[in-house]
């Protein structure tokens, strides 16, 4: 007996589509509160940004100019947040290496569609003159 699935044959329009998995890895400074001391690995669980430009899984593309201001989780001081570069990479484990190696934090897990799933590396400040 023959299992008899409809095949389903991608055409181009559907490849536009397709979603990749990307891993997004960024650098900023403080590296941690300058208040309660506490690292900024991960946000939500150690910070968020105040403006909220974050919205519950939609990400809405806009980029602030220069800094944003994040709140400490653990004792709710404001800092100001600059930025200095970030990558988005399809590579985990690549990413995984950033952080672990090149002191990058807040690994996250992106969904880019067909064309924009491209390797990035946005540099907001150069860190060396
Ligand atoms: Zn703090």
């Amino acid at each position: 007996m023959t299992n008899t699935h409809p095949t389903e044959s991608p055409t181009k329009f559907d490849e536009q589509f397709v979603t990749k998995k990307m891993y997004f890895v960024e650098k900023f400074l403080p590296p941690d509160c300058p208040k309660c001391r506490q690292s900024f690995k991960e946000e939500g669980k150690d910070w968020v940004r105040l403006l909220g430009d974050i919205l519950d899984g939609k990400k809405s593309g806009r980029v602030t100019e220069g800094y944003q201001i994040m709140v400490c989780k653990h004792c709710e001081n404001l800092t100001a947040q600059f930025l200095l570069d970030n990558y988005t990479i399809s590579d985990k484990e690549e990413a995984v290496r950033l952080c672990r190696e090149e002191g990058y934090v807040n690994l996250k897990e992106l969904e880019a569609f067909g064309t924009s799933a491209v390797d990035t590396h946005t540099i907001y400040v150069k860190t060396k003159i």
